[in-house]
Order: C-alpha cells, then sequence, then structure tokens
C-alpha cells in the first residue's frame, strides 16, 4: 500500500503543505463556512458560521464531497426545486450539484490472526495485501487485508469493497441550517453490485479458510444462501469514505474547476470527479488541488 510518510513517519496533506512558514498565507481555523457570498453573478467572498464575512477576489471550496457541494446548495446554487423548498433563495439553477455520488460501499470480514501469523506483515504499515477478487470489470472488487487494528485494540479484518459500483448517491438540503446536511448513499441498488460485493465476501472467507485465520462473522450457514448474505451486508454495510462526484467536472464544473454560471467560483476537492476512482481517494485528492494551484496561478 502506497502511503505518504518521511522517513516513515505519516504525513497528512496539512503538514506536507499548510506545516512550513509561508508568507502570503493566513490559515483560519475553527472558522466553519456557512456559505458563498455572491454578487451580481460573482463569487465575493464567504460568510462564516458566525456571522464574519471574509471578502475574496476569488473563492475556491475544498471542503469535501460532502462539505462543497452542501456549501453551493447553500449559497442557492443547485436544483431550482429542492432550493425553494428547502427556503434557499435561488442564485444559479444547477441541477446537478448534489446528484451522482459514488463510494467504494464496504463490509468487514472480522477474523483471529493465525497463530504464528500465516500472512506477510510488514513493519509499520496497516494493510499490506491488496487482492484483487473480481472480474468483471478487472480491478472492481478489492479484499483488503487488515495485518494489524486501525485503532488500538481493534479487531482484524479484510475490508471487502466494491470499487466500480453502479449506484449513485445523493446529497440534498433538508433546511437553510448549515449544520444539517441530508444524504443518501444509495449503495448496492443494482444486482450487479450486491452479487459483486458477495463474492468479495465469499472469496474473504475462502482466505481465511485457506490458513490466514479464524473468521468471526459471518457464519457459515449465513454464507451460503445469496439471501442471508445479503441481509449481513446490509446490517454492516459501510462506507471507505471514498465519496466522490458531488459537484463533478462537466455538470456542475469545467475543466478549469469553475463552477458554471458563477463567476470567480471554483471547486477542488474529489466533489469534482465524475465517478470515484478504483482505489483510495486520498492521492487523487491531492492531485486535484495541485492541478487547482496551477490553474489558480497560470
Ligand atoms: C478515516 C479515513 C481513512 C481514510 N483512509 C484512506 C486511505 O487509506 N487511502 C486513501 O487513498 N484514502 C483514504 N481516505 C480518503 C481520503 O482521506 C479522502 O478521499 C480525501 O481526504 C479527500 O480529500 P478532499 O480534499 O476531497 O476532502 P477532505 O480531506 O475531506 O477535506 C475537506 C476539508 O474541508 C473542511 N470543511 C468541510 N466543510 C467545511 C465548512 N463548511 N467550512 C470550513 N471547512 C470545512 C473539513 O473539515 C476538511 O478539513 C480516508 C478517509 C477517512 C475519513
Amino acid at each position: 500500500m502506497p502511503s505518504n510518510s518521511l522517513d516513515g513517519v505519516r504525513v497528512s496533506a496539512a503538514q506536507a503543505y499548510l506545516g512550513r512558514e509561508r508568507p502570503n498565507l493566513v490559515v483560519r481555523t475553527g472558522a466553519p463556512v456557512a456559505r458563498v457570498l455572491v454578487d451580481g453573478g460573482r463569487a465575493a467572498g464567504v460568510v462564516l458560521l458566525d456571522g464574519t464575512v471574509v471578502e475574496a477576489g476569488e473563492v475556491v471550496l475544498a471542503a469535501g464531497a460532502v462539505g462543497s457541494p452542501h456549501l453551493l446548495l447553500l449559497s442557492g446554487i443547485g436544483p431550482p426545486d429542492d432550493l425553494r423548498a428547502a427556503g434557499v433563495p435561488v442564485v444559479r439553477e444547477l441541477p446537478d450539484v448534489g446528484r451522482g455520488w459514488s463510494d467504494h460501499p464496504a463490509v468487514h470480514v472480522p477474523f483471529t490472526a493465525a497463530d504464528p501469523p500465516a500472512h506477510p506483515h510488514a513493519p509499520g504499515s496497516q494493510a499490506a495485501v491488496d487482492l484483487d477478487a473480481g472480474a468483471d470489470p478487472a480491478g472492481d472488487v478489492e479484499v483488503l487485508l487488515f495485518v494489524r487494528p486501525f485503532v488500538p485494540g481493534g479487531e482484524l479484518h479484510l475490508m471487502c469493497a466494491l470499487q466500480h459500483p453502479d449506484s449513485r448517491g445523493t446529497l440534498t438540503l433538508t433546511s437553510p441550517d448549515p449544520r444539517a446536511p441530508g444524504s443518501a448513499y444509495g449503495y448496492l441498488r443494482t444486482e450487479h453490485d450486491r452479487r459483486r460485493l458477495r463474492h468479495a465476501v465469499r472469496t474473504a472467507a475462502e482466505l481465511l479458510r485457506a490458513g490466514l485465520g479464524t473468521r468471526a462473522a459471518p457464519g457459515g450457514d449465513v454464507l451460503g444462501t445469496d439471501r442471508d448474505l445479503d441481509a449481513w451486508i446490509d446490517a454492516h454495510l459501510t462506507t471507505s469514505v471514498h465519496l466522490s462526484g458531488s459537484a463533478a467536472l462537466g455538470p456542475v464544473v469545467d475543466a478549469a474547476l469553475r463552477v458554471h454560471g458563477v463567476d470567480g467560483l471554483r471547486v477542488a476537492d474529489t466533489s469534482v470527479l465524475p465517478v470515484v476512482p478504483r482505489r483510495g481517494t486520498a492521492a487523487t485528492a491531492v492531485a486535484i488541488g495541485e492541478k487547482a494551484a496551477d490553474l489558480l496561478t497560470a
């Protein structure tokens, strides 16, 4: 597994990019944004949750695949009927803001490791093996072996996730209150998605049977029928936190990441990816930031 590290120590994007002295940069922490200020069709700054106005010649939203479309909607940029229903005045009609979300829906198959461990153990690594267990399309199903717990004392598991899901989710505005986005992940809405995730869980069970360890769940009876396995998956389904596509290139932003119809406003995070990439999104998010910086300085 690739990771951001320097001399063996994990490095976050904030540490890598903001950790140095930068005389032309001011970072305000603890300052949540409530909406973008749009004046005469042009972004003029942002309004913070406490009502403070921060004026700007250009605004770049980088609040993530939940935060950025939510801020667009709160600013009146989005599907007009939804905005009106939530009591937000329409500033710019853009029907696809918040629509078409994709992610890697996942389930964890917990296990206790064989003693001595039967799997390779990379020192300092949390996840060491990434198995491509799918064929339709290639690279579509991931079974990820966590050889160390994600948190101290946590369980070991095989994480089974779809990398190229058919299903899409939606972020909506349920109220003009910035603290209350509405979201529907929309996982596993097609039989094709369900079939591949069942395949991933059964592959994980086979790997454990082959000597990796003892499976804690699901039980053999559950694995035996599609209906029971679907019910187990539904009860344990989780996100890979790789949300993408809620302010996508094409319908919401142009190739320079500019929001259609609002001058001086860009989005630079995984919201702009038309569809979730096949594998973790962290490196892609950094690449989007680099690209946005090039566009701004060009
Ligand atoms: C627990 C976890 C583990 C992960 N592990 C991996 C991994 O191993 N490999 C991998 O490739 N990917 C991983 N990811 C996914 C990866 O971290 C994300 O895809 C990536 O960080 C997305 O970057 P982004 O810039 O789009 O948004 P984010 O990194 O989410 O940045 C958005 C920022 O905006 C801030 N924000 C949101 N709303 C507002 C607002 N209204 N006002 C002000 N600020 C706001 C947020 O606090 C946040 O700091 C993981 C994610 C999580 C949560």
